[in-house]
């Protein structure tokens, strides 16, 4: 699998490189908008990384020219945090989905291989759990048909905790894949984090989703607990 990043900020993009080459996809970078155009268009990506503010053409540009050339590979927005206006421009001008900077690598790892699973019209876009549903393409939660809205945070949590339905997940997991932290961090995040969650997405419905397995971790059940 080949992704492209354009990003200009010397070190998100030597990180973004590094990490996705460590996650064994062939990843290349370059740093303007031009040059970003020019590879997408001649190079053969699954997938690309794109900043929105570039030097040379910026990234909606970018989009636009390779939307127009034709191409389909899913694209992925870095874009500033509060710019909701970006967000829904990005959206409308073809991108698949964006993440907000600054990200927790996880994050956009995670966002990556949805993108190309559902490029390949592999992966459900949705996911379920009794009355509850998630819905992976446009960031929202329903249960019980109502509505719950979610940070980033707590929906890569309920991402996490649904893929791997039934299965107890330990503090330390968690940790990696939803925060970037090791084991000796303060697990004391991801409790206030699942408590949260969980006052969201259980509280008012009988069935209880999300369980505290003591000394374990936690579980998401759809046959749930009183
Ligand atoms: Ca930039």
């Amino acid at each position: 699998m080949k992704i492209l990043i354009v990003e200009d900020e010397p070190k998100t993009g030597d990180y973004l490189k590094q990490g996705l080459a460590e996650a064994g996809f062939v990843a290349d970078l370059v740093r303007d908008g031009l040059d970003g155009r020019h590879q997408a268009l001649t190079q053969d990506y699954d997938l690309v990384v794109l900043d929105v503010m570039l030097p040379g053409i910026d990234g909606w540009q970018v989009l636009r020219d390779i939307r127009a050339a034709g191409l389909r590979m899913p694209v992925l927005f870095l874009t500033a945090r509060d710019q909701v206006e970006d967000r829904v421009k990005g959206l409308e001008s073809g991108a698949d989905d964006y993440l907000l900077k600054p990200f927790a690598f996880a994050e956009l790892l995670a966002r990556v291989r949805t993108l190309l699973r559902r490029g390949k019209g592999i992966e459900a876009e949705h996911l379920r759990a009794a009355d509850m549903e998630l819905d992976l393409l446009r960031r929202r939660v329903t249960r019980g048909g109502r509505r719950i809205d979610l940070t980033a945070k707590e929906f890569a949590l309920l991402e996490l905790l649904l893929r791997r339905q039934g299965e107890v997940l330990p503090r330390s997991l968690i940790a990696s894949q939803v925060w970037d932290m090791n084991f000796d961090s303060d697990t004391n995040v991801i409790e206030v984090a699942v408590r949260r969650l969980r006052a969201k997405i259980d509280d008012g419905f009988q069935t209880k989703l999300i369980r505290t397995v003591r000394g374990m971790g936690y579980v998401l059940d759809a046959e749930g607990g009183a």
